[in-house]
């Protein structure tokens, strides 16, 4: 398979670069001050990085095919975890589902405003007493006139309280159907949100809860199938899978050579401590698991182009399904491996929040536990290898 970057990606990655060349200081004072870093989206837009993915029709669209993403989201995720979320949860988890799943009078409406920063999306699927188990979820709604009244709470929410349009899934009322999927805008009668504060990590990423209270919502803004929301919420995951395998190569690749930086320089039993073979170890095991990872997040964001291109088509769509579970599942553990690594490396100058590695390690962890946590998708890979009959949760 050939990863060789064309001259095209080049340019657009020396877009990326420079997007997060300027980041870099900005986040490093909103990290220490742990506050949401709200200049993030702007120089996304002043960067056209708002809409990498989205169809060129779509306003400020680059087209960007998923490896093209990958490889920028790979770049993004080593300047932080919480500036990559931002992305994930408006790109991956919310435009690439709109533009899969809406109506072009849904699409035109939106789309647009949301690759020119004026629209931010968000993905509202776990609920306080539904996460691993979406199909749960509690939230509902009732038809009356041409509106759908909803109600119910999600929490945990990416982008939830700066976001200007959430795809919301819910159930009518009494589960009288399959779950659904409403774009909600935030100046819709009914819905708050407020922030989550207090987080392990990911102090500049904004995370949330949503309140609906008989929320008005237009039939107009039901998105794909009446009663096929699981398929909407399944084809998100994917997507945002992918963002957060690639966030973590970043990751991984900012700790080693943070790592291998740090032992060309210091000194101690009279020597650099990159001479010293335990640290040479680490090393080691960093250097080979990243690569291993990005090559796993490369080939799932082939496997994912394949299915892109032929969206009805379920044999590419469950083999993109499956490689990305995988580059998901691997690139969160590596990614965590080597921030710990190389906090070792640094010793007592990496426990410090002042340098990044110690920020990838409380950062990276949220990796293992969203978008599926490693057990939910140990199961979806291993069922993929002995077969339907062996699904765990039936
Ligand atoms: C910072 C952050 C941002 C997030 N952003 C979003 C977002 O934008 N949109 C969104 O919808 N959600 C978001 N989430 C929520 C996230 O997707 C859920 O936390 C995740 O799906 C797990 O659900 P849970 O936390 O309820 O854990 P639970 O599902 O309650 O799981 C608890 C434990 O039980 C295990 N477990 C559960 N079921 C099984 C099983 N069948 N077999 C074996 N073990 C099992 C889990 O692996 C886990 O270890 C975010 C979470 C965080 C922390």
């Amino acid at each position: 398979m050939d990863f060789e970057i064309s001259d095209e990606q080049k340019l657009l990655l020396g877009v990326v670069d420079d997007a997060c060349k300027k980041i870099r200081p900005i986040e490093d004072e909103y990290y220490l001050a742990r506050k949401f870093n709200e200049r993030v989206p702007e120089i996304f837009k002043k960067a056209h990085l708002l809409g990498l993915p989205v169809d060129k029709k779509y306003g400020d669209g680059q087209g960007a095919d998923a490896l093209t993403y990958a490889l920028a989201l790979e770049r993004i995720g080593q300047e932080g975890t919480g500036v990559r979320t931002f992305l994930s949860g408006h790109t991956s988890l919310g435009q690439l589902t709109l533009q899969r799943w809406g109506s072009e009078d849904q699409k035109s409406r939106y789309l647009p405003k949301t690759t020119t920063g004026s629209l931010v999306m968000a993905f509202a699927l776990t609920e306080p007493s539904a996460g691993s188990d979406p199909a749960s979820l509690v939230t509902n709604f009732e038809e009356k006139g041409g509106f759908f009244y909803l109600n119910g709470e999600k929490t945990w929410i990416s982008n939830g309280s700066i976001a200007n349009l959430v795809i919301t899934f819910a159930y009518p009322k009494g589960k009288s159907d399959g779950m659904c999927t409403l774009l909600v805008e935030k100046d819709f009668e009914g819905f708050t949100s407020s922030r989550i504060e207090n987080k392990m990590g990911l102090p500049t990423s904004d995370t949330a809860i949503l309140r609906f209270n008989n929320c008005r919502v237009s039939k107009d803004n039901l998105l794909g199938v009446r009663g096929k929301g699981m398929n909407v919420a399944y084809s998100a995951l994917m997507s945002g899978r992918l963002s957060v395998a690639a966030g973590c190569v970043g990751v991984a690749e900012d700790c080693l050579s943070e790592a291998v930086r740090y032992a060309k320089e210091r000194f101690q039993h009279n020597k650099k401590i990159g001479k010293h073979q335990l640290i040479q170890r680490m090393i080691a095991k960093s250097s080979v698991e990243l690569e291993a990872a990005r090559l796993l997040t490369y080939r799932a964001a082939v496997e994912k182009s394949k299915s892109d291109g032929k969206p009805d088509n379920l044999d590419l769509r469950s083999a993109a399904d499956w490689w990305i579970a995988q580059a998901k599942y691997y690139a969160a553990s590596v990614s965590f491996k080597a921030a710990d690594r190389a906090v070792q490396v640094f010793g007592a100058n990496g426990y410090s929040l002042e340098n990044r590695v110690a920020r990838h390690l409380v950062d990276t962890r949220v990796a293992r536990i969203y978008e599926g946590t490693d057990q939910i998708l140990e199961q979806k890979i291993a069922l993929n290898q002995l077969g339907p009959e062996f699904e765990s949760y039936s």
